[in-house]
């Protein structure tokens, strides 16, 4: 992989393939831009560097064609691949793109392992042509890299190279085979022959394209078949005539049927099956069958701290688990026959269950895999944990293919990770509807960030005792054109799944820090202040975040000891010794870290004790009800108490009433923040503020010093 990749850029005109696509290569770990039209495209390339972009090639107004045509003008295939993304019947758009530059193309509905195949062979290629450029050693580390065979045919001596990788996919060694085109035609599967036959005829006619692209079966050594692509490029002389050809060879057998790793039919045999059902059910309309979308939870962190042998082995152990479980269920019959369980890449699978009684069936089912997670898998003599969220969809005869259905299980499933996981969800219209917001809001928060819509809202921190000002806390606000001003908890979840959050947690952090010294320049009795900004768990866990607080700091004159960084109890749990680390670099620097919504967590007193925090804030939810319920104040003494010994300062937040204030004052609490005596205000307001409540000395500095 090259060190710093740049994004994949999506174009098409539907929300839907726009989301879909856009999703699943940031889940796979790709950073991706997206267009929504060809205008659109052209302005996302002319602001940033894109490594290759999905195509669409029908749109309105500037189709994907022309917008190729224009890419073409000035970018090679080479620099920036394009992939186009067309409807099986097309072919006539596909020959065209391909002729005007396009590195290759997927057909709709998009299947997305095949996608992420080609977007993955695209840019291993053209990494490695950039490494060509500095070293054909490297080039030929990245061709063995991509896994792809390479051939070179001169069409004149009629004599083929082939490299030794190419050899190699067919279990031959180097002296195996010679450079004959035979032993390249001699082992394609019968079948496919006749059609290759007239593929490699059609490539000779001089009014033939430069690109060949062909699948067919390749006899292995074992004797049996493997299913390869191959992707050509044709020279012809000046006379039209091709010379020769050379291209690569991918062997995507995997993508065809079965999954290598778990043995279970993979994504291309369930559409087929999904496809079947969905034509009979045309026929029988009163047939129910369903869809389960399985995703395993937290898989990565399984993958990233155990390895990818315990991570694989957990997949073949997880399917094995399904397996069984389909087979001897407590009472198959109860639940309807035919099932078939695949897996569709990573850590997904699916499971299609046809003749069932009652649409709450396929519920029953997904809540006893559900529950069948809960014993630990025992894998290289440890247990491992793991649980999965399930989204299920019926096949509904408004499905017009098996990627519709695959769709809604998805946005299903979705569904159920964000309800906190390990949990079954029912697709609905207004699920996906709201998969529709989501991906508009998440454009319009880019648009916002670069039409810096954002803002920070300042929040007083009180002292107690005195009702004097010690601080103030940075919440961030989104100053909509239409909806006026937008509340974080619409802001910060989206921006934290989609990374959107780096760069407006940055921004905040510098606002707040530089504000906070302009009113410490003004009135200088807040330099007994602080600010506290809060931090997502994304933030925390990013390597910049140390350099971007010293950079926050040196830039705006803040004193280091002026700033104060939230945090909450979920960005240790993962990982404890890591976050241990972070912390204690803040605090070299002078920072205070406060432990923000304390009491809703799982925290332990031991665990605490070894965290390097100055500060609790005791979570609204306690404060709120601690006048009525006993158990609520109870637990807010106990937070102060512990607290105190552990050396800690203690915030209570939300507090609505001074008998709330009162109440926490005796208990011991030294600071306050709540409605009761400010509500979160804009800095000019926030200014206002200060004037009336830092009297008498609050006296300005005078501006000639
Ligand atoms: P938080 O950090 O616990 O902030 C306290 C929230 O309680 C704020 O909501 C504040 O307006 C609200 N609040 C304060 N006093 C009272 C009160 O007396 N009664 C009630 N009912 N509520 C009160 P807000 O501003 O909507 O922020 C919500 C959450 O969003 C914050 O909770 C914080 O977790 C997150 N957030 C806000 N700004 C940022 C930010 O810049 N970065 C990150 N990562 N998260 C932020
Ligand atoms: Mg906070
Ligand atoms: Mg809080």
């Amino acid at each position: 992989m090259p060190t710093n990749p740049k994004p994949l850029l999506v174009v098409d005109d539907d929300l839907h393939n726009r989301d879909m696509l856009s999703r699943r290569f940031r889940k796979a770990g790709y950073e991706v831009e997206v267009a929504d039209s060809g205008a659109e495209a052209l302005a996302v390339l002319a602001r940033q560097e894109i490594d290759l972009i999905l195509l669409d090639s029908m749109m309105p107004g500037m189709s994907g064609i022309e917008l190729l045509k224009l890419l073409r003008a000035t970018r090679t295939p080479e620099d920036l691949p394009v992939i186009m993304v067309t409807a099986v019947s097309e072919s006539d758009k596909v020959v065209e793109a391909l002729e005007l530059g396009a590195n290759d193309y997927i057909t709709k509905p998009i299947d997305f392992n095949v996608a992420m195949a080609r977007v993955r062979t695209h840019l291993t290629r053209k990494h490695a042509e950039v490494a060509l450029r500095e070293s054909e050693e490297r080039y030929s580390l990245a061709a063995r890299g991509a896994n792809d065979g390479l051939w070179d045919w001169d069409l004149k001596e009629e004599r083929v190279y082939y490299s030794l990788r190419w050899k190699e996919m067919l279990g031959c060694v180097e002296d195996d085979i010679g450079d004959s085109p035979e032993e390249w035609l001699s082992r394609i599967h019968p079948a496919d022959r006749v059609r290759v036959d007239t593929e490699l005829e059609a490539i000779r006619e001089p009014s033939h394209g430069t690109a060949y692209v062909s699948e067919h079966r390749m006899r292995h050594n074992t004797g049996r078949y493997r299913w390869m692509m191959i992707r050509g490029h044709v020279l012809r002389a000046a006379d039209g005539v091709a010379v020769r050809m050379a291209g690569s060879q991918t062997d995507v057998t995997e993508n065809k049927a079965f999954d290598s790793l778990t043995g279970l039919p993979n994504r291309v045999l369930l559409t087929e099956q999904i496809s079947r059902h969905q034509e009979e059910l045309r026929k029988k309309p009163d047939q129910l069958a369903a869809l389960l979308f399985l995703d395993l939870d937290h898989f990565k962190v399984i993958n990233d701290s155990l390895g990818h042998i315990v991570g694989d082995k957990l997949l073949v152990a997880f399917a094995g688990r399904l397996r069984h479980l389909l087979r001897t269920g407590a009472d198959p019959g109860r639940l309807g026959g035919d099932q078939l369980i695949a897996r569709l890449g990573g850590d997904e699978f699916a499971l299609l269950v046809t003749d069932l009684r009652a649409p709450a069936d396929s519920l029953a089912i997904g809540l006893r895999i559900r529950d069948a997670l809960h014993e630990p898998f025992e894998i290289e003599g440890r247990e491992v944990f793991t649980s999965a969220s399930i989204g299920i969809a019926m096949l509904d005869p408004a499905h017009r293919s098996a990627d519709d259905l695959l769709r809604d299980a998805d946005t299903a499933m979705y569904q159920a990770k964000t309800l906190g996981r390990a949990r079954c969800e029912m697709f609905s219209p207004e699920l996906r509807d709201a998969a529709f917001h989501r991906m508009e809001t998440e454009n319009e928060l880019r648009r916002a960030l670069d039409a810096k819509e954002f803002l920070a809202y300042y929040q007083p921190k009180i002292r107690l005792d005195s009702g004097e000002l010690a601080g103030f806390e940075a919440l961030l606000r989104w100053n909509h054109p239409q909806r006026g001003i937008v509340s974080p908890a619409e802001i910060i979840p989206l921006a934290e799944e989609t990374g959107l959050i780096l760069p407006i947690g940055e921004w905040i952090l510098h606002e707040a820090c530089a504000q906070m010294r302009r009113w410490q320049l003004q009135y200088p009795v807040l330099n007994r202040c602080e600010v506290s900004v809060n931090l997502s768990p994304r933030q925390f866990r990013h390597p910049t975040l140390v350099p971007s607080v010293i950079h926050a700091l040196a830039e705006s004159g803040l004193p280091a000891r002026c700033l104060q960084l939230e945090v909450t109890e979920s960005m240790f749990i993962d990982d404890v010794t890591g976050a241990t680390t972070v912390l204690n670099r803040l605090k070299e620097i002078g920072v205070g870290i406060k432990l923000d919504d304390f009491g809703t967590g799982y925290s332990s007193l031991s665990y605490l004790c070894n965290l390097p925090c100055d500060s609790l804030k005791i979570d609204q939810s306690f404060v709120n009800r601690m006048i009525e319920d006993k158990n609520s104040f109870e637990v807010t003494r106990s937070i102060i108490q512990m607290a105190g010994h552990l050396g800690m300062g203690v915030t209570a937040e939300g507090i609505e009433s001074p008998s709330q204030a009162f109440e926490l004052l005796g208990l011991g609490c030294e600071f306050g923040q709540g409605y009761y005596f400010a509500r979160p205000m804009p800095a000019g307001k926030a200014l206002g503020y200060i004037e009336e409540h830092c009297a008498p000395d609050a006296v300005p500095a005078d501006p000639a010093h």
